[in-house]
């Protein structure tokens, strides 16, 4: 049952007891209306009210401006979405910024074009994916891989330091985009990376939003799927600068300067326009994050959260490196606090045997990604700190086992 098992998989993710037990009933009869949540109506009062009780915890949270500054919208289409929402809006935005400085002109706007770059910092497979949504969409002339930690070790694993990127001169920078937590590769930025400051920056959070505070007037956009630290899958939250919505070039602009459409659905000022409502939203989703966020704010926001995870991963990581046979695969500076990866000396039997007696004692879900191999434990928000304490057992007790 549900009590004998820890889970630790990398997303879908765990969720809080209370906040399923919740669900649950409301799944059967939300709010003793004798309707579903999931059937009723998107548009209906208490729909409404569910999804703007999420955007105010989660400006909460995030400790978002009040100032009507930004934004904070939720979508479908996952993470992936976002990867092309991002580059769309954003090229739009530098778009219309241009062709006002250039009083419509829209020559000098394609003049300027052509210096023009996105900077990626590719520093694990989601950030690559997002690098290469952008050429697609873009085309490889407006996008500039400013790193590219695989290329010079051959695996990702480390974040090359700020002064070896190849970023873009600040006046031809259209935006910069990177993903805070590469929840494959076990990376995390440390910090925000400040010579990022001074553009348009869009980040990743998927894996690690809500994990820490974060300085949002440094972002243009920040995003994350739900189905790890929020929710479940299904929804994706975004916080946006509210002057990037209203700053936006027609389609008949894009088309006369050869640039991509974005499809209706990628569209922020559409959806936002229509307070997430442009079409179906699945509000049961939107449900759960809402109550999983209330819960952080009760137990003190992510001040508390914050040194919760930050225990949790410092018990985990030292129970791995005192053990003498496991090798994290990331560098130490930038080890994810969310999602651990490690190698066990002596091969994928071995591995399987830690695996198999983790699963004996109820800790499940810590297969590495299919991409990589090895073993990953997603140390997110709803893992207790007593289910990190045990895996920390067991990760000792296995090492000694082998000795
Ligand atoms: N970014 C990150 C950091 C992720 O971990 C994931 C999914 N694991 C994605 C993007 C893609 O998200 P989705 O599957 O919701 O499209």
């Amino acid at each position: 049952s549900r009590s004998d098992v820890y889970y630790f998989g990398a997303g879908p993710a765990a969720l809080p007891q209370v906040v399923l037990e919740r669900a649950s009933a409301s799944v059967l009869n939300h709010d003793n209306s004798g309707v579903g949540l999931i059937e009723q109506s998107h548009r209906s009062a208490s729909s409404t009210q569910i999804v703007a009780s999420a955007c105010q915890h989660l400006e909460t949270l995030l400790g978002v401006p009040k100032d009507g500054s930004y934004t904070t919208l939720w979508m479908q289409g996952g993470g992936t979405t976002q990867f092309s929402a991002v580059a769309y809006n954003l090229l739009g935005y530098w778009v219309q910024k241009s062709l006002d400085a250039n009083n419509g002109d829209l020559e000098a706007v394609k003049a300027a074009l052509a210096n023009a770059k996105a900077d990626y910092l590719v520093t694990g497979s989601w950030s690559k994916k997002a690098a290469e949504e952008a050429q697609r969409l873009l085309g490889d002339e407006l996008v500039n891989v400013a790193t590219n930690s695989k290329a010079a070790t051959k695996k990702f694993g480390s974040i090359a330091p700020e002064e070896t990127w190849n970023l873009t001169p600040k006046e031809n920078n259209i935006f910069s985009y990177f993903c805070d937590n590469e929840t494959v590769d076990g990376v995390e930025f440390p910090a925000f990376p400040a010579s990022l400051e001074g553009t348009l920056v869009a980040a990743d959070m998927s894996s690690n939003i809500l994990s820490r505070r974060v300085d949002v007037s440094k972002y243009a956009i920040i995003f994350a799927g739900a189905q790890k630290n929020v929710g479940g899958a299904g929804v994706t939250l975004v916080v946006i600068r509210s002057d990037i919505l209203k700053t936006q070039p027609t389609v008949d602009t894009l088309r006369k300067l050869g640039l991509p459409i974005p499809p209706i659905m990628c569209h922020y000022p559409t959806l936002t326009g229509a307070s997430s409502l442009y079409n179906t939203l699945p509000i049961f989703e939107v449900f759960i994050c809402r109550e999983v966020m209330a819960g952080i704010i009760a137990r003190g926001g992510l001040e508390a959260q914050e040194k919760v995870a930050n225990e949790k991963a410092e018990e985990l990581y030292s129970s791995l490196d005192q053990g003498g046979i496991y090798n994290v695969v990331p560098e130490k500076n930038v080890r994810s606090r969310m999602n651990i990866c490690f190698r066990i000396e002596g091969g994928e039997d071995v591995e399987k045997a830690f695996l198999k007696g983790a699963e004996e004692r109820g800790l499940t879900g810590l297969k590495g990604h299919r991409s990589v191999g090895g073993l990953r434990i997603s140390n997110y928000n709803s893992i207790p700190q007593e289910a990190a304490a045990k895996l920390a057992g067991w990760i000792r007790e296995f090492a000694a086992s082998r000795k």
